[in-house]
């Protein structure tokens, strides 16, 4: 059966993995053959709870992460401003959990990744199979050494020394094909705009902090949420010519 997805009226939510087993809960607990119905369920105890397959972004929230992920708000702007669509071919280095390479596999038609660390394949190959995705492909190889693909649309760098993969990426980009460069902090973007204003290749277009706060609404408590998440990184656009 596939991946069930709980949540109540006042958004408590839970992800059921294994639908054939019982479900434990502060709420109280569901029984295994409570999965099949559609609708509304309740726990032992009367909690009532909607249940639906699980989508692509339930799952995604909960992949397996080792190293530093790029959070959803980050990923926006990523596919807002290159405009990836079922069209794309995507390059992506380094893998890391693959948050960034699942994601946009579900967007576009192929994501290659690129990724150094071993035990950072065996998480990425986990998730992949988690989601059910069948269009990334993972590569044991440094990027800075090369990138096989051609005419790509879309090359995504989270590494520590991104300018170090410029002349990989020239080749395989398509003229007209973006790069975006994801680094926590600016000396990295300094070094890697400054190596991209030098080649005359790419076009250096912005770069960008996405700062999102959420909201705390409840009754006439309304006011920024004070656990707020902290800084991510800096996306840095860039485009092959
Ligand atoms: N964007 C990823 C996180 C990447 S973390 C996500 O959303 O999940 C950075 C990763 O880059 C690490 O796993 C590291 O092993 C890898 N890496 C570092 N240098 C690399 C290189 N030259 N080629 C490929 N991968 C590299």
């Amino acid at each position: 059966m596939a991946k069930k997805f709980l949540i109540n009226t006042g958004g408590n939510k839970f992800l059921i993995k294994d639908t054939a087993k019982d479900f434990h809960t502060k709420f109280g607990f569901f029984k295994k053959g409570d999965f099949k119905s559609k609708g509304k369920i309740k726990t032992n105890t009367g909690k009532e709870f909607s249940v639906f397959d699980a989508g692509f972004i339930d799952l995604h929230r909960k992949i397996k992460r080792d190293a530093q992920i790029i959070p959803l708000k980050d990923i926006g702007l990523i596919v807002s401003e290159t405009g990836v669509n079922p069209k794309s071919k995507v390059v992506d280095a380094g893998s890391g959990s693959g948050a960034l390479a699942c994601f946009l596999a579900n967007i576009v038609k192929e994501v290659v990744t690129y990724e150094i660390r071993e035990d950072f394949i065996k998480i990425v190959e986990y998730n992949i199979k988690f989601l059910g995705l069948k269009n990334v492909k993972i590569k044991n190889k440094n990027i800075y050494e090369g990138i096989d693909e051609k005419n790509v649309d879309l090359v995504a760098l989270d590494l520590p020394e991104p300018w170090r993969a410029l002349s990989s990426v020239k080749k395989a980009l398509k003229v007209g094909g973006f790069l975006v460069s994801y680094s926590p902090s600016i000396p990295q973007v300094m070094d890697f705009v400054d190596k991209v204003r030098k080649n005359k290749n790419f076009a250096y277009i912005k770069t960008s902090e996405i700062i999102e706060r959420e909201w705390e609404v409840e009754g006439r408590k309304v006011r920024p949420r004070s656990q707020a998440i902290g800084h991510s990184g800096f996306l840095s656009f860039v485009r092959r010519i």
